[in-house]
């Protein structure tokens, strides 16, 4: 597939497999990617698994695999939708159009699905945003079985006896979550141990692909990067084992790849600081202009201990992830890859709508600028449809201006 034959984000993946041909392990990556939701809906309706609807990142991940039940990322379902999905949240269940597209995306995917014999169970998160805590109680009225776990939040001076008793509060709240899924509170904790030492295996493996990628920055481009870290890293798409096996092999072509020294001294590194661009066209922009998205906001990534009893280390894990000042942590976070990659850029992106993180943006954004480190803040949408050339033409110059 050629670029120009590119209409849809499902065509932008089939013309990303055409450019890496080279890489097997990208392309099942890509083939990863793209059945995800659709292979776990199937082998929910022919009984061959269970599956719930989920965030499908953190610390429910490992939970849900050891209940031996597939996270199906809600977030996936909704970039498969198009403007007409989108509109059924605004004109059948009134959210105002202002509400951030991701969630009228996954909302119009699930009524949609209302009177099917999919997937119907939602594990939401009452930590989440407002709009998708309306999203799930609208849900819910529609006839799916809707799980909402209480807000977690540790604030900037919880320490000692405290976080002792937010940490015992949540181990509750996982075996509440336990039941909801399985119908008891018996958890079977070997299984869960695995999952997590999958997880902390994994994060370990997706850095060394990171270093690797320092010698070859252009071998995984930018869609695939998104793909294989901001969602394969956090939910496996579905299949844990095939994702882990794909990461391997990729390992093993990136060590066998001799360095181009002409790559190197003609790459501009640059960092991604926010959620996975929708509009894969944005991805294609950098990579036309020359740019590679190295580091990531997600880079560092956090391992779950294992000295501890595996339901505490998820509650513990989560403690240590929702603190208050995340944006500043983050840009902490951001700081040490622009250094350590020496990135020329940084990449700011966010769906419109979503005002939490436009603010973390527009505080990243003033802060390096200060520093003198360029950055262009991207507002995109959710559903599916091509960037318009004004987003493209500002991402162009960007990268172009700092070559
Ligand atoms: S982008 Fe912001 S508003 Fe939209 S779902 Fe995510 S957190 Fe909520």
């Amino acid at each position: 597939m050629q670029i120009e034959e590119v209409q849809s984000q499902r065509d932008y993946v089939e013309y990303c497999k055409t450019v890496h041909s080279y890489s097997p392990a990208v392309n099942k990556l890509l083939d990863l990617s793209a059945s995800y939701v659709s292979d776990a809906e199937k082998a929910y309706q022919e009984g061959r698994k269970k599956a719930i609807w989920s965030n499908g990142y953190g610390w429910e991940v490992p939970l849900i695999y050891a209940c031996d039940t597939i996270p199906v990322a809600f977030g996936e379902m909704g970039r498969l939708s198009d403007k007409e999905v989108m509109l059924i949240a605004e004109d059948y269940y009134q959210f105002p159009v202002e509400t951030c597209s991701m969630v009228k995306c996954t909302v119009g995917q699930w009524h949609l699905r209302r009177n099917t014999s999919t997937i119907k169970r939602i594990l939401g998160n009452g930590s989440g945003c407002e709009p998708f805590n309306l999203a799930w109680e609208i849900m819910e009225r529609e006839g799916y079985d809707v799980y909402s776990n209480d807000v977690v939040y540790r604030g900037p001076t919880v320490e000692g006896k405290r976080l002792e008793e937010l940490v015992k509060f949540f181990v509750e709240e996982i075996y509440d979550v336990v039941e909801w899924l399985t119908g008891s509170r018996k958890l079977d904790e070997d299984k869960l141990k695995v999952e997590i030492q999958r997880k902390n295996r994994l994060l370990n493996k997706l850095r060394t692909v990171l270093e690797l990628r320092r010698q070859h920055p252009f071998y995984v481009r930018s869609l695939a990067t998104i793909l294989m870290l901001n969602v394969g890293l956090n939910n496996y798409f579905g299949k844990p084992e095939e994702y882990e096996a794909a990461i391997d092999l990729l390992i093993e072509e990136l060590q066998n790849t001799p360095v181009n020294a002409a790559d190197l001294k003609n790459v501009i590194p640059l960092v991604w600081a926010g959620g996975t661009g929708q509009e894969f066209g944005i991805y294609e922009a950098i990579d036309q202009a020359g740019g590679a998205l190295l580091g990531l906001r997600s880079v560092p990534f956090k391992q779950y201990r294992e000295d501890i009893p595996p339901v505490e280390s998820l509650a513990r894990w989560l403690y240590d992830n929702a603190g208050a000042g995340a944006g500043v942590y983050a840009r902490n976070v951001l700081e040490h890859e622009v250094d350590k990659l020496n990135a020329r850029g940084l990449i700011l992106y966010g769906y419109i709508g979503c005002s939490f993180a436009s603010v973390d943006r527009e505080m990243w954004r003033k802060y390096f600028h200060e520093k003198g480190i360029p950055s262009i803040n991207l507002e995109g949408s959710f559903q599916t449809g091509a960037p318009s050339g004004q987003v493209l033409t500002r991402i162009k110059a960007f990268v172009e201006m700092l070559a």
